[in-house]
């Protein structure tokens, strides 16, 4: 018999995903939000007819979507659509040369010949070696848990052999640099590391298995834009029994003798068999834990990347623009520098622009775009964000208008903005950033987090300050851990 009631704290992607997984085995699952709203990080909003997500807006592999309604027994189709999308990204540089990155590698490899005469064979190559690291390590390092013993007998042999010396003493701009001779493309694939908050010059290379999942695997676009993952998962859960409550912020989780037995929510007991947070781990320990030394332990880890964000409402069409479009800073490595080491913004920022009226027409009024404008930026230390967002403001619109050729001030139509401290405040993600903790060391996927916690039992932790870590296919990925770690404990219990 498992235990029967299951307390999930936060409606994040991961906290939706295995309430999903848990009420189908027969568990009675209760979601406490603090928000009014599910999604955490994957949220949007409408800003006078224009549609923005507030987050995330690159979508890989939807195969770990796909799973979870399969394991549901529920059509997808009834709940959520998307379609592959043909130029994964747009890529300026500030010397006037411009990439379509394909995501049919044969195409890529060719545009990387023509714009940049960089070797289609190199491209290849490395795209090649990217699928074999995904493929062979991946089983070992992102779909288990890291912390029990049994991942290390399910064949460590083939993802170890895999693993080149290179591929964890070198820094991802080394690798880069051993395999392509235009600086274009290096800058290009470094900026792999961003996609979990990381600096190319300090994070191993092994995250060169990042291409992988975006150049070869595909890129897609959700109907409805980003949200519509929310919806779905959130619609799933509903129909498989999870009762949600929302304006519900968890004070506390209960403890005794070493096992978790339920939550405080607005000063009531709410007991539960097991109790499995989705809130950023740090705030875990020292608010719902009240463990200050656990906390502080977790703080040795540095901090992913966070971001300062414009909306903006754009009352013109840019037809050299497409859904995902970046403008890359002169000098790269100065703009990690300022973000990890100095703390503060380059003056020449690398500016990403998503617009899903690109795909959607629906998505912004007739003419308009809707530009969700994104620059890399350090999490929280106290800095003064209001001054920093008034001169990022000036340098990426003058940016922008020199590269466009238009007074993008001009066409601003409706504004909002986020930064650190806003996601904070929205998601309790510590210090804002966005993928939990960085990746800026060779240890990094070891000292994450583990799913479970050894000194209390019948507590759990997905979401991406984790393991594996964060972006929405990993967050999917550690609700699925953390439902096999509970069948393994319940299976043990059983015998
Ligand atoms: P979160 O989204 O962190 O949500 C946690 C939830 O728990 C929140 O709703 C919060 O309110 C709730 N909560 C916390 N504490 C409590 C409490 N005490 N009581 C009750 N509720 C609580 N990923 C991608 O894959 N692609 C991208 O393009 C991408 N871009 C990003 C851009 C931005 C600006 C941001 C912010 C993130 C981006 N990410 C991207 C990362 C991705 O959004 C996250 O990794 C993922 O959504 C995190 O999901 P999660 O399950 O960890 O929960």
């Amino acid at each position: 018999m498992h235990a029967s009631k299951v307390v999930v704290i936060g409606s994040g992607v991961a906290g939706l995903s295995i309430a999903t997984r848990l009420a189908v085995k027969g568990y009675k699952v209760d979601v406490f939000e603090k928000n009014s709203y599910p999604g955490g990080k994957l949220s949007a909003f409408e800003n006078d007819g224009f549609h923005f997500d507030s987050g995330p807006s690159l979508f890989t592999q939807p195969q770990n979507i796909e799973e979870l309604f399969a394991l549901a027994n529920e059509p997808i189709g009834n709940y959520f659509a998307y379609q592959p999308v043909d130029v994964a990204c747009k890529y300026f540089f500030e010397n006037g040369k411009q990439v379509n990155a394909y995501t049919n590698p044969q195409l890529f490899a060719q545009e990387m010949k023509e714009q940049l005469n960089e070797n289609p064979q190199s491209i290849l190559n490395y795209l090649t070696q990217s699928e074999k690291l995904y493929d062979n390590t991946g089983r070992i390092f992102l779909d288990h848990s890291l912390h029990k013993i049994k991942t290390w007998f399910k064949g460590p042999g083939k993802a170890l052999s895999t693993i080149k010396f290179r591929h964890l003493f070198q820094s991802l701009h080394q690798y880069n640099c051993s395999h392509f001779t235009s600086p274009e493309a290096i800058q290009l694939f470094n900026r792999f590391a961003t996609y979990n908050g990381s600096s190319p010059y300090k994070a191993p290379a092994i995250l060169s298995v990042i291409p992988h999942l975006e150049l070869n695997q595909g890129t897609y676009y959700p109907k409805g834009g980003m949200i519509s993952i929310t919806n779905a998962l959130l619609e799933l859960a509903k129909n498989k029994g999870v009762q949600f409550h929302f304006d519900s912020l968890v004070q506390r989780i209960i403890h005794h003798e070493g096992k978790a037995r339920g939550i405080v929510v607005n000063d009531e007991n709410i007991l539960a068999d097991i109790v499995i947070s989705n809130s950023d781990v740090y705030f875990t320990y020292k608010n719902l834990l009240h463990n200050a030394t656990k906390a502080k332990k977790i703080l040795r880890q540095e901090r992913s990347s966070s971001a300062v964000i414009f909306y903006w409402g754009i009352k013109k069409q840019f037809d050299q623009l497409g859904l995902h479009n970046i403008f890359f800073s002169k000098d790269y490595k100065k703009e990690f520098d300022c973000i990890f080491n100095k703390k503060e913004l380059s003056n020449d920022p690398t500016v990403y622009i998503n617009i899903t009226a690109k795909m959607e027409k629906s998505q912004s009024p007739p003419g308009t775009e809707n530009w969700f404008l994104m620059v890399n930026a350090s999490a929280d230390s106290g800095q003064d964000w209001t001054a920093i967002k008034q001169q990022l403001r000036e340098d990426v619109l003058n940016k922008l208008s020199r590269i466009l050729g238009e007074d993008v001030q001009a066409l601003i139509q409706t504004e909002q903005t986020s930064d650190p401290i806003v996601i904070q405040e929205q998601t309790n993600s510590f210090r804002g950033s966005l993928y939990g903790s960085s990746s800026n060391s060779r240890l990094a996927a070891f000292l994450r987090h583990p799913n479970f916690t050894s000194s209390i039992k019948d507590l759990y932790f997905c979401g991406g300050s984790v393991h594996p870590g964060g972006g929405i296919p990993l967050c999917l990925k550690s609700a699925k851990i953390v439902s096999e770690l509970i069948a393994a404990a319940n299976k043990k219990a059983t015998h």
